[in-house]
């Protein structure tokens, strides 16, 4: 794509870096057809190419933003499903939180749309605020018809009627047998809260596994939610703390995330911050040291299958681990060592919607692609899915079938408890 930016312009590496993007797009449109929000809506300007498009008008211009273009790039659920497409190779990550920092700069939101989004940027990152938040969604979830079908009944919809118990929260879990090696986990603020089972699956196995498992004092939010919604500078100083963080910690082989979305962020870290004199190479080693959890248990193995089932697993692989990551099949093959039968459902490249905080604030949207999704998973007849992202175990939870963490059913596998029990939750 022929571009005319000035020089004054691409001075500024964050232009100059989406100027080179720009010019890898060839306008073949591949990536049209794996878009979740043009497969729905059928308009090029929700499709990726035409987001190039609207991005590209709006920074070579240096063009104040329009409310037009805010409502497609803000339609855009950052699945990354046109970065799996694109033969070109355009890295569509940098193009769009590019737009969406610029345009959190220059466009005046309506009043409405600016607290609630700086509300979400609030509560969700901190663990204490989202428990709160959470006790009283719980409280007011009766009255939910009352609101309307806007964010704040979506919100509503997403919050789960079982109250979660404390996560363990020693320091360090030390390995039974003599370590093959010693990682941080990522703690996480949402996850947590929502689903504290996770944290104690994940810590067994990996333990069984004979790994160490260190949660780092003071670590934050990994910065993901202010990044998604154009909070740059939140996100960076999210990014900087963890840095350091972990920088401190002695001795670590990786970092272990078992929020893909997060981790996607984290692997990022080191071109958040190429430009800060101060953070850019120890930001760089924090993201070669990061790992989804799938990744470290094939790195070591997993433990001895004690306690295979004869299940059959939906595998639902989250966009942002194979996207984001481009994890595409490992973690149904650790299920399928771990004695399990996985199937993956059509359309398996389709974001659910959750997408961070996307189910909230375009709930139309989100409530179609979860539909859908939920649809092409039920196609399968599966007694459980997995997957291994927070969000979407919570965009897809229903009473039917329970959706669970991959680390869950891999622990239960190996000697760990019944995670379908929900006396064990
Ligand atoms: S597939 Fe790649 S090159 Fe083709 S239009 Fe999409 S981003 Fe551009
Ligand atoms: S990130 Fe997802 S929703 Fe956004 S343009 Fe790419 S494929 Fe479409």
């Amino acid at each position: 794509m022929k571009t005319e930016f000035t020089p004054q312009h691409l001075a500024d590496p964050d232009t100059a870096a989406s100027e080179a993007e720009l010019r890898r797009c060839v306008r073949c449109g591949f990536c049209n057809a794996t878009c979740p929000t043009q497969v729905l809506l059928g308009d090029e300007r929700d499709s990726p190419r035409g987001r190039i498009y609207l991005i590209k008008d709006m920074l070579e211009n240096q063009r104040a933003p329009t409310a037009e273009t805010v409502t497609h790039i803000d339609r855009c659920l950052s699945c990354l499903a046109c970065v799996s497409t694109c033969p070109s190779g355009v890295n569509y990550t940098r193009l769009i939180d590019h737009a969406r920092a610029y345009i959190e700069q220059r466009y005046d939101r309506p009043l409405i749309d600016r607290v609630r989004r700086r509300f979400l940027a609030w509560v969700m990152p901190n663990p204490t605020r989202f428990r709160l938040a959470m006790g009283l969604a719980r409280l007011a979830k009766p009255f939910a018809p009352l609101f309307g079908k806007g964010p704040l009944r979506a919100m509503l919809a997403l919050t789960s009627w079982r109250s979660a118990r404390c996560a363990p929260s020693a320091e360090v879990y030390p390995s039974p047998k003599p370590p093959r090696a010693r990682v941080a986990l990522l703690q996480g603020c949402a996850e947590p809260a929502l689903r504290p089972e996770i944290r104690a699956a994940t810590l067994r196995l990996l333990n069984r596994m004979g790994v160490e498992v260190v949660l780092a004092r003071d670590e934050v939010c990994c910065g993901s939610l202010s990044h998604h919604m154009g909070f740059e500078e939140d996100a960076l100083a999210a990014a900087r703390r963890n840095v350091d963080i972990w920088s401190a910690q002695r001795d670590l082989d990786a970092i272990v995330v078992t929020v893909s979305g997060c981790g996607t962020t984290i692997k990022d870290y080191g071109w958040m911050l190429r430009n800060d004199p101060v953070y850019a190479e120890r930001a760089a080693t924090v993201s070669a040291k990061a790992l989804d959890v799938s990744e470290l248990i094939d790195r070591y193995g997993l433990p001895e299958i004690s306690n295979p089932q004869a299940l059959t697993v939906a595998y639902h692989s989250a966009c942002s681990l194979q996207h984001g990551q481009q994890i595409k099949d490992l973690p149904a093959h650790l299920l399928e060592k771990a004695g399990f039968t996985v199937r993956r459902p059509a359309e398996a490249h389709l974001c659910c919607g959750s997408a961070g905080t996307y189910n909230i604030l375009q709930p139309q949207i989100a409530g179609q692609l979860r539909d859908r999704k939920l649809a092409n998973l039920d196609h399968l007849a599966p007694d459980v899915i997995a997957a291994g992202n927070i969000g979407c175990l919570i965009q897809l939870n229903r009473k039917e079938i329970p959706v669970i963490h991959t680390v869950q059913l891999l622990d239960w596998a190996s000697g760990g408890p019944n995670p379908l029990d929900t006396r064990n939750a």
